[in-house]
């Protein structure tokens, strides 16, 4: 027992106890939230999680994004529950045959130090990953217990993204759906083979099943609501999965079939692509990283599959397994489909208007609904808020064709190339929680 004195101060026991175990947390989340900046999956778009009475809200428009020069959120205190892993994954920082400080957060710690953080406005919610700390049921534990006592002890309603951990018992899967707003499990590598190779303790199978289950579940908390407004939501901003890419040999063809194959099955909100970062076994691994544009890529071949009704198959076929790295995806795709183009932006379907590259969904949208108005120009196209250096190429509008559609496909693709070059991801690295550099710290921690 430790004394407190008449003038209530702590006794130099307590109190040095007390500051080494502040300074154990402060090394702890040194370690656990520079373990988690690899992975890429958390925004917080699509919550609904309303504040009621407590702390935070996660209706969209209450939660601000930060976003890297490379496209991570930083908004959410990204962290570990441990880096402790029993799992050997090859292209793994926390694999337990890698070297490097270890650390696991309690439960207690974890929910405080969330709220701190809110409280000094650093974060606006949480994304919480972890390693497998001795089983993956144990690890979910610890998980539910850390989000059980933010939401229901400090009353924390801000958006939270966990990550499922493959194996874990659905009983277990189901009580942190019911936690938090975002579920994902991560698909790892693209393809079985890979999976065998760099992840042996992983199965297809272990990382399928929880996704299903999410997604089941997803639809029964749905008809629940439906009968009754008061049923508990379970993961109401979906689910979604985190690949790895360029540390396993498939194409970009084969990601893509992947990709929209989990979105038709498991109804997810996001596939984040991860380029692979050399930090695991070197023997087993690419010496080099791929570079950050595959991944912009990849993520621009996402989007067309979940907005612009693409195909991965339309998208990328046998003959052409990679993505272009110096054209985007629609502008290489309409290249290669010239019978498709010019598309009179006058009479074509909202389906036609939406594959002319430099026309976005919303900017199509308002197409269709001004040309009933009048007949729309390139100059009225701009202001609809077309790319037309872009879209000049394809669209055909009231007066004519612009000259850019009489050029040769040589001349418009060097046109395109100049007009699709990305500035400034031919480099780029993970961000770090302590990073010293000014524009990378969180509001001076
Ligand atoms: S299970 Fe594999 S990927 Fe996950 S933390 Fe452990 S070693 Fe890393």
């Amino acid at each position: 027992m430790f004394a407190i004195c008449s003038k209530g101060c702590y006794n130099g026991r307590r109190r040095r106890r007390r500051e080494a175990e502040e300074v154990d947390i402060w090394k702890k989340l040194a370690i656990l939230s520079d373990a988690a900046k690899y992975d890429a999956a958390c925004t917080s778009s699509g919550a609904s999680r309303r504040g009621t009475g407590g702390l935070g809200n996660a209706v969209s428009c209450g939660i601000c994004h930060s976003f890297a020069a490379d496209g991570r959120c930083i908004a959410l205190l990204k962290v570990l529950m441990s880096n402790a892993c029993v799992g050997d994954c090859r292209y793994c920082q926390s694999r337990c045959s890698a070297d490097g400080p270890r650390a696991t957060f309690t439960p207690e710690e974890l929910a405080e130090l969330t709220i701190s953080f809110y409280r000094r406005n650093y974060i606006e919610g949480l994304f919480l990953s972890s390693a497998i700390v001795r089983s993956p049921d144990y690890t979910m534990e610890l998980m539910i217990d850390a989000l059980a006592r933010l939401r229901h002890e400090h009353g924390f309603h801000g958006y939270i993204h966990a990550k499922a951990i493959p194996g874990a018992s659905p009983a277990l899967v189901e009580r942190l759906g019911l936690l938090a707003d975002r579920l994902s499990v991560n698909i790892e590598l693209p393809s079985e083979a890979s999976l065998r190779r760099l992840a042996p303790h992983k199965t297809k199978a272990s990382i399928l099943a929880p996704m299903a289950q999410i997604r089941d579940r997803a639809v029964q908390g749905e008809r629940e609501l439906a009968l009754y407004r008061g049923a508990p939501r379970f993961a109401p901003a979906g689910q979604s999965t985190q690949m790895i890419v360029g540390a396993s040999p498939e194409t970009d063809a084969q990601i893509l079939r992947l990709t929209q194959g989990l979105y038709r099955k498991y109804r997810l909100r996001r596939v984040f692509y991860s380029a692979y970062i050399p930090v695991g076994d070197a023997r087993a691994l690419p010496v080099k990283a791929p570079p950050l544009l595959r991944e912009h890529r990849l993520y621009q071949a996402d989007w067309l599959l979940r907005f612009y009704g693409f195909t991965a198959e339309e998208i990328l076929d046998g003959a052409e397994p990679m993505l272009d790295p110096r054209l985007d995806p629609k502008c290489a795709w309409a290249l290669r489909h010239p019978e498709r183009f010019p598309v009179d932006v006058n009479r074509a379907p909202l389906e036609e208007i939406l594959r002319i590259p430099g026309v976005g969904v919303r900017t199509a949208r308002r197409i269709v609904s001004a040309r009933r108005e009048a007949p729309l120009t390139f100059e009225g196209l701009k202001k609809l808020g077309a790319v037309t250096r872009r879209a000049q190429f394809f669209a055909a509008c009231a007066g004519g064709v612009q000259p850019g559609l009489r050029a040769g496909r040589e001349a418009v693709c060097s046109q395109l190339t100049a007009a699709c070059r990305v500035p400034g991801l031919t480099g780029g690295e993970q961000l770090s929680l302590f990073d010293q550099r000014p524009q990378l710290l969180l509001g001076g921690i």
